[in-house]
């Protein structure tokens, strides 16, 4: 089995490397941010591909700027539900990295994006039940996309009998919800979980922003966008249709967009099985896996292993030589 091509130190190979690509598409994170002022001292994670957190890696806007500077076309692709295009532009900008927002394809406008111009379901029959954060808001009123749930504050409470049989005979469900679109959710609950089961019921459409089964956090692993949509999967037997990394309908989409030549296209990551099962997946020329990420090289070196990258690098901004 062909082993992946270590390019830290190697500045022929590197320039060899880039030299093959016209697009760079680069996962981000990282790790969820609750509170900065939450943030331990120690025992943090440092896990990304550009930062963790705060916190950036060496040399990654030099990097950045390198690519631009030999005209490479960048797409910054993260499979965060919670975060909005915007929002993630301001994250670049607090960091000091150039970018904008039209650079930046996440897991929730993948999602919008599918749901009004793929789908494109008739209005009013569009409405998507939301089981998410307000990143998943933003992006589908950037798309005109209805919706209900989400953030709603009336959600966020215990079931009562009384809502047991108003989901029983529809009378709290909403007529015009041909969707469910399920994400990370942090106030994730049964009345939330019994609503989006009845709509599916009804046989409303199930989407997913994600599937990742853990979300890296500074402390430690918690549970991801997967886990907490995965009650739905069970309940109803059947799976999503997810819109981040590994699925194609995220690489569908970012094709469209950004007129991405595959064969000359690079996937840069940190994550096996969502950035580099993407990039295989969709047939692109390469795949870069950083190794300051949630993997690391003994998952990737050595026979037998189900996913290894084109090349990897200890940090990304090795690729400075
Ligand atoms: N989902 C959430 C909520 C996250 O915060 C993150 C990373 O911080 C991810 C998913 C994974 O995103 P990415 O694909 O950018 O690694
Ligand atoms: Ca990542």
């Amino acid at each position: 089995m062909a082993q992946p091509r270590y390019l830290t130190g190697d500045k022929a190979g590197i320039e060899e490397f880039i030299d093959k690509f016209d697009s760079f598409l680069f996962d981000c994170d990282g790790v969820y941010i609750l509170a900065p002022n939450l943030t331990p001292a120690r025992n943090i994670l440092m896990v990304g591909v550009l930062w963790s957190g705060d916190h950036l890696f060496p040399k990654v806007p030099e990097v950045l700027e390198m690519l631009r500077s030999k005209g490479k076309q960048l797409v910054f692709v993260t499979n965060n539900s919670t975060k909005s295009r915007a929002d993630y532009k301001k994250k670049f900008d607090k960091l000091g990295i150039p970018a904008e927002v039209n650079e930046v394809f996440g897991s929730s406008y993948s999602a919008a994006i599918y749901i009004s111009r793929i789908l494109s379901l008739p209005s009013p029959k569009n409405k998507v039940f939301v089981l998410g954060e307000s990143g998943i808001e933003a992006e589908l009123e950037s798309e005109n996309v209805p919706y209900v749930g989400g953030t709603d504050p009336s959600l966020r409470r215990d079931i009562t009998p009384e809502d047991f049989a108003a989901i029983a005979d529809g009378s709290m469900l909403d007529d015009d919800v041909g969707i469910v679109l399920s994400g990370l959710d942090f106030h994730v609950n049964y009345l939330k979980l019994a609503i989006a089961f009845a709509y599916l019921r009804r046989g409303a459409q199930f989407l997913a922003t994600n599937t990742d089964s853990t979300l890296p956090m500074a402390h430690a692993f918690f549970p991801g966008a997967g886990s907490v949509g995965a009650p739905l999967v069970k309940s109803i037997g059947r799976e999503a249709l997810a819109l981040g990394k590994p699925s194609q309908a995220m690489m569908d989409a970012i094709e469209g967009k950004f007129k991405v030549d595959r064969e000359k296209t690079c996937m840069v990551g940190d994550r096996l099985n969502t950035d580099i099962q993407f990039g295989i997946e969709g047939k692109l020329g390469g795949t870069l896996m950083v190794c300051t990420g949630v993997n690391s090289k003994e998952d990737i070196l050595g026979e037998g292993k189900p996913i290894v990258p084109a090349a990897y690098v200890d940090s990304l901004g090795d690729l400075m030589g």
